[in-house]
């Protein structure tokens, strides 16, 4: 691994470890490639590895009545994917889809849990990013319920390039509606408002982030109070977060 791309050093949660769980834990893992598109996980199903992403982003969706999900929360590079094999259980609670390729390290189900056992500020700092996804659930739960699309959409696009990274990516409008659980026909609408607003440039499912500012702007609070709660537990410039008491 040598370059930033496949670097463990572009995983947030992997940089927020003590050296020691750090070391034991990249010396098991495997960088991997992911490929858009690519099922990791399907709900009720064993799952076999976890993934620390370390560029592009998985979508974790609810599967409705085929072929409907929805999207109900994004990993990327600020965690993990797995995290609930700390609970001692290897059922994935949801489906875990490849939304923008990268790449990732992955390890093995048996191999994290036996990690765990033995690295408890391992298990520590997974317990907290759980606990950041808990608290993330009802506030996608009543930004899908309570927020217009236009919002709803300006709020996921700043996620993405969270993950990301980058000005541009490629998400299809099947794609966009998938994540917002909305039809088409209302991601066009959206993102066309978004675009005559100077925000976004959208084409053949390419979509350039103009002016982010705008987009926070144009976003429900959701974003900010999904950073907010991530921060808290995750602060940029420290190697120990505060302790979840
Ligand atoms: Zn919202």
């Amino acid at each position: 691994m040598t370059n930033k791309a496949s670097s463990p050093s572009s995983n947030r949660l992997i940089v927020a470890l003590p050296e020691m769980e750090r070391a034991a834990l990249c010396a098991l893992c495997e960088p991997v490639a992911l490929a858009t598109g690519d099922v990791l996980s399907e709900p009720g199903a064993p799952m076999h590895y976890a993934y620390f992403p370390l560029s592009g982003f998985v979508v974790l969706e609810t599967p409705l009545r085929a072929p409907l999900s929805l999207s109900v929360a994004m990993v990327g590079n600020e965690g993990m994917l797995g995290a609930t094999l700390a609970l001692g259980t290897r059922i994935a609670p949801l489906r875990a889809r490849v939304q923008i390729g990268g790449h990732a390290l992955r390890l093995g189900a048996s191999q994290l849990q036996r990690e765990l056992q033995a690295h408890r500020r391992l298990k520590r700092m997974i317990e907290r990013y759980l606990f950041v996804l808990l608290t993330q659930a009802p506030i996608h739960a009543a930004c899908c319920h309570f927020h217009e699309i236009g919002q709803r959409l300006a709020c996921w696009l700043l996620l993405a390039q969270d993950r990301a990274g980058g000005r541009s990516f490629h998400l299809t409008h099947e794609s966009l509606a998938d994540m917002l659980g909305v039809h088409r026909s209302g991601v066009s609408i959206a993102a066309g408002l978004l675009q005559r607003e100077g925000l976004i440039r959208y084409a053949r499912g390419e979509i350039h982030l103009l002016d982010r500012q705008g987009l926070e702007g144009a976003s429900c609070k959701c974003y900010a109070d999904l950073l907010k709660g991530a921060s808290r537990l995750f602060p940029t410039g420290k190697s120990e977060p505060p302790p979840l008491e």
